[in-house]
């Protein structure tokens, strides 16, 4: 079974044909800068390497057909012929996954794509205007490719955190704008996250529902995550991406006074500042180098104090989140490092580690410094109280994972049916008891 799956983002359309029988990948890659006039495509099939190829690319469209041509090897630039995989038809997918990014109080699972689920989604897209709109226009070009028959699964970034408590998801602002405007923390990155810590669990041989784990999801954007008993109990990112650590753009958390004053002696509109949190803050903003590690590190070899101080501060807030969620859950059993830095850049793995000494954790350099290019494993100390792993995030194959299991109808009809019941009893939105 083949199944065939797509990631919008605002300017971007990621996609991946996995072969389920062996979850094997046929063929992955990304069209980027769509609308831009540097757009591109690449991608990589099985057996060949890297290919990049430029070309204008105005809207999620053009890059779907794009991919649909690369997919049936046709229309296609003959230099290129050899590196697609050439479907005989379209009909050779079973099915289509859809990362969504916001599933708000909706979604606690993936969900086979119906009208009603197209209505949600399209009434979050206020919560997640560009991503949530992206995915939706590329659900509505599958249909018209596929036709409506072809089973499509929503797989949504926040239903990792569905469970949270309310004291770990309420803002302390007045309570009417969370009822009004659904204000809370949703939390992001949920379907790394989940996978990573499954993968953990795997790895050491137990049961996640005996285990504590916190697991920081380290990329471009990043999130820290705890994960009790299989369960996110608590995450860094929340009513948006913007919260938490200091990311590659985004300032993380900060004084939302910080905001109001910036906003009122720059006599900036909420537009600006946004776009200043999102795009211009976080390491790019502190360096003034880029919001890209590898070049930042090239930068502190060089004794760039600024870069120097973004690093320190991103591992610092890594530090305090580690030890402000073990305390959360009483104990820590694993910790996990994942996505482009967190698997990659052994620096500040050791820098991390080294401040969490106190809790009996401790790391084997040599095998910290061996564990980079994707490379799953143990990263701790013999010795250590606390397992540290790095592990490859795969947050496609979760996603087909996902979308296998829907199109059972028995799965897609119970969740259907819980998520009713959810409704009903409005969960997800906090409703404090009569005697509050
Ligand atoms: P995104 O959040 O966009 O998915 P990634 O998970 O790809 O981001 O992470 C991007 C970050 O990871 C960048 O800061 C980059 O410097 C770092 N990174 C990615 N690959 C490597 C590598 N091979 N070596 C060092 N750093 C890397």
């Amino acid at each position: 079974m083949k199944i065939l799956l797509l990631n919008a983002g605002s300017s971007s359309l990621k996609f991946e044909l996995t072969e389920m029988k062996n979850e094997k990948v046929l063929i992955k890659g990304s069209c980027e800068k769509i609308g831009s006039k540097s757009s591109f495509i690449k991608w990589k099939t099985a057996q060949k390497s890297i290919k990049e190829k430029n070309i204008y690319l105005n809207n999620h469209k053009e890059a779907f057909d794009f991919i649909k041509n690369l997919l049936l090897g046709k229309n296609f630039d003959k230099t290129f012929e050899e590196n697609t995989i050439k479907l005989k038809d379209l009909s050779e997918i079973s099915a289509i996954g859809h990362r969504i990014v916001h599933g708000g109080k909706y979604f606690k699972n993936a969900r086979l794509i119906d009208e009603d689920v197209i209505k949600k989604i399209q009434e979050l897209t206020e919560l997640a205007p560009l991503h949530n709109q992206a995915g939706l226009n590329v659900i509505f070009l599958c249909r018209k490719l596929f036709g409506n028959s072809i089973p499509q699964v929503a797989v949504f970034d926040t239903s990792f955190y569905f469970d949270m408590p309310p004291k770990a998801y309420m803002y302390g602002i007045p309570y009417e704008y969370h009822k009004k405007y659904g204000i809370r923390k949703y939390g992001f990155h949920g379907t790394s996250h989940k996978f990573v810590s499954r993968e953990c669990a795997k790895i050491m041989n137990e049961d996640i529902k005996n285990l504590k784990i916190i697991s920081c999801h380290l990329g471009n954007g990043s999130s820290i995550t705890a994960v009790n008993k299989g369960k996110a109990i608590d995450t860094s990112m929340g009513f948006t991406p913007l919260d938490g650590v200091i990311m590659g753009t985004r300032c993380g958390a900060l004084d939302s006074s910080v905001i109001t004053f910036i906003e009122e002696k720059e006599k900036l509109k909420p537009k600006e500042i946004n776009e200043i949190l999102n795009k211009k803050s976080g390491l790019l903003g502190i360096s003034g180098v880029s919001n890209d590690d590898r070049e930042i590190m090239k930068s502190i070899k060089s004794g760039n104090d600024r870069a120097i101080l973004a690093h320190d501060m991103m591992d610092y807030q890594i530090i305090k989140y580690i030890g402000a969620y073990s305390a959360a859950m009483n104990g820590l059993d694993a910790l996990i490092f994942t996505a482009g830095i967190g698997e990659n850049q052994w620096i500040h793995r050791e820098v991390i580690c080294e401040s969490l000494s106190f809790m009996g954790l401790k790391i084997d350099k040599t095998l910290n410094k061996e564990k980079i290019l994707g490379e799953t494993g143990e990263i701790s100390d013999k010795s250590s109280k606390i397992k540290v792993f790095v592990i490859s995030t795969n947050e496609e194959l979760m996603i087909a994972r996902e979308t296998v299991k829907q199109l059972n109808p028995k799965n897609s009809e119970k969740e259907k049916e819980k998520e009713k019941e959810r409704e009903k009893d409005n969960v997800g939105v906090y409703s404090p008891s009569p005697s509050q």
